[in-house]
């Protein structure tokens, strides 16, 4: 076919074109005629254009006629929305979706590697069916870069019984087995599926283990779950002779793994695969007692040495507690973590700087990326309306949703702020507080969707949403909602994210993908981030990806800005403002442009027989 566009708003009168060819076009399809603005199409599109086949009747028009068909359209977005209220039975975000699955806009432009990987993600989260935070969201859109690369992948999970099976498709069982715990072999399950177009093998302990409404925090006991889980992982590798050339493991909850792999597993049949660790957040480092290690079937003992799974805090003061993460640095192949500059901070602070050190010429830091498929305010099918880079008119009707619908004010023009995270201290609770009153007092709207797994935080932001959201400017939603998210993020003018640290962050890039700028907080020295317009600190992966706009030094990557700045800008600036969001929606946080990174990592240990 010579020219293929892809109709990204459902039932809504604005498309995308996505194929590259097209993508300068602006395009309005309404009643089944296609209107094309040639003033930004190139001589060989038109030429294209003239022999397409499209069924549409194309026509040049004006840039009035543009203008009018804009207004028009956003009328049509308008009229086209069933709006919601506060005062609606069920919440706007808990409405039925007509499907939960992304609808993916697969790019297909994505060229094959020539050297094709088997790998094998074994992990504690995956988006978005077992999600918390970021550790889900990059172990779905690392799977989905790689295998539109044209590597194998699969993603190893526990079956949390919190997991909506209908978010799974193709979902069947695929093997039963047994793996070792604590003296007895457990009856477990292996379910095969497909999340997102993404394999997944999803297992099953027949005993307590991941019972529970949560993804964490059930009645179980977490590490002796996870022990387990890392163990069956190998033990259905094992049986089944499955041998890819990598396990990628994520975070303390699947330390034991390279530990079970070096020290038990190749000795069996399993010897092709090579290990990476990706380390999310070193905070958590899996503190483990000796006796729990033994529960898998390694000898804890053999463990408690500095050169092995005892870290800087334990050596000499708790030598029977292990560090799985310390453990699985010193035996994994190769370590990452998720972005450059969180990789020089943890080489000179922390309780494992001196592993990572140590092992230095196999540690990398490699940016997170976010999986663009998932995130795509053109396709998401959370949206009331879908926009793109070159026609922003549904981001105006979903912050109306979301204003509608929470009981905000909605008329006139106020910047409408929202932070989306777990609310525990690295977050700066504080600075999410003061912002609070901040946006409040100067005539900004803002809109906090989190949840504290520590009930004294979860409580101090109850008595904080209770006394703020009787008005018509704040809205502190304490719960997760994938959905909410989704919109939020599409509905706002800024993110906000004051972290005290952050390894990479991921709501700063989702954030401007879909079109909010960041932005610096104001009076505070230590921030220069963003309100969708990124408002961050300057620290770990925020360093290396918002940029402050009002530091002439790097104009092509300015895309942030301090909170105050930001509001005077959103309101003396309006144009400029619509550059800024159109600007950073165009900015390539994708996958695509890291996971090569990954793949020369994966390739660099793996063994070819
Ligand atoms: P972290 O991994 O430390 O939580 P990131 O910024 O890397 O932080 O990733 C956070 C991810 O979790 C983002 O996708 C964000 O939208 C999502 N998220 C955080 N809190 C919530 C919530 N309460 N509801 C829905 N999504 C959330």
């Amino acid at each position: 076919m010579d020219v293929v566009v892809s109709i990204a708003a459902s039932s809504s009168s604005v498309f995308t074109a996505s194929q590259t060819k097209l993508s300068h076009c602006f395009c309005v399809i309404r009643n089944k005629k296609t209107i094309i603005n040639r003033k930004f199409v190139s001589d060989s599109t038109k030429d294209l254009l003239n022999r397409s086949s499209i069924n549409h009747k194309i026509r040049a028009i004006s840039v009035d006629e543009v203008n009018a068909v804009k207004r028009e359209s956003l009328a049509g977005l308008v009229n086209d929305v069933d709006w919601p209220s506060p005062s609606d039975e069920i919440p706007f975000w808990k409405r039925k979706f007509h499907t939960r699955d992304v609808n993916p806009e697969i790019p297909d432009n994505i060229e094959k590697d020539s050297e094709l990987l088997y790998v094998i993600h074994v992990t504690a989260e995956m988006a978005p069916i077992a999600k918390v935070g970021g550790l889900g969201d990059v172990v779905t859109g690392l799977a989905r870069a790689c295998l539109l690369r044209g590597h194998k992948v699969d993603i190893m999970l526990p079956f949390y019984e919190c997991i909506q099976k209908d978010d799974i498709q193709e979902l069947s069982l695929m093997s039963t087995y047994s793996s070792y715990f604590d003296g007895n072999w457990i009856q477990t399950n292996a379910y095969s599926g497909l999340v997102s177009d993404i394999p997944v093998i999803l297992i099953e302990p027949m005993n307590q283990f991941f019972k529970g409404e949560d993804v964490y925090g059930g009645s179980y006991n977490e590490l002796e779950a996870y022990l387990f889980f890392s163990r069956a992982c190998l033990e259905w590798m094992q049986v089944t002779g499955t041998q890819p050339d990598i396990i990628h493991v994520h975070e303390w909850q699947t330390g034991a793994l390279p530990l079970l792999y070096w020290d038990m597993y190749c000795y069996l049949s399993l010897q092709k695969p090579r290990i990476v660790l990706t380390i999310h957040n070193m905070e958590h480092y899996g503190e483990c007692r000796q006796e729990q290690l033994n529960k898998c079937g390694l000898d804890g003992s053999l463990y408690a040495t500095i050169d092995k799974a005892i870290d800087d805090r334990t050596i000499g003061h708790n030598p029977e507690r292990l560090s799985l993460l310390k453990g699985a640095i010193v035996y994994s192949n190769s370590v990452v973590t998720v972005s450059a500059t969180y990789l020089n901070e943890t080489l000179c602070s922390g309780w494992l700087a001196s592993a990572l050190l140590t092992n230095r010429d196999k540690y990398h830091g490699i940016l997170n990326g976010i999986d663009t498929v998932m995130w795509n305010p053109a396709s998401d099918v959370f949206l009331p309306a879908n926009y793109h880079a070159h026609n922003t008119d549904g981001k105006k009707v979903c912050k109306q949703y979301l204003q509608r619908g929470l009981g905000l004010a909605f008329e006139g023009r106020v910047p409408l702020v929202v932070c989306i995270s777990r609310l525990v201290a690295q977050k700066g609770l504080h600075l999410i507080k003061h912002a609070i009153n901040h946006i409040e007092k100067h005539g900004g709207q803002m809109i906090v969707l989190g949840k504290a797994p520590d009930g004294r935080v979860q409580e101090e932001f109850e008595a904080l949403a209770k006394l703020h959201n009787k008005g018509s400017t704040i809205r502190i939603l304490l719960m997760y909602s994938e959905e909410l998210s989704h919109m939020l993020y599409a509905g706002a003018d800024m993110v906000l994210v004051p972290s005290i640290y952050e390894p990479c962050g991921l709501a700063q890039m989702i954030g401007m993908r879909y079109g909010s700028t960041s932005t610096t907080y104001a009076n505070t020295k230590l921030l220069y981030g963003s309100f969708q317009v990124p408002i961050v600190r300057k620290t770990g992966g925020l360093a290396d990806t918002v940029f402050d706009m009002d530091d002439q030094s790097q104009p092509e990557v300015a895309n942030g800005r301090t909170l105050d700045r930001a509001f005077s800008y959103y309101k003396e600036k309006p144009i400029e403002w619509a550059h800024i969001v159109q600007k950073v929606m165009q900015i390539d946080n994708s996958w695509n442009k890291t996971a090569s990174k990954y793949i020369d990592v994966y390739n660099s240990i793996r063994v070819r027989w």
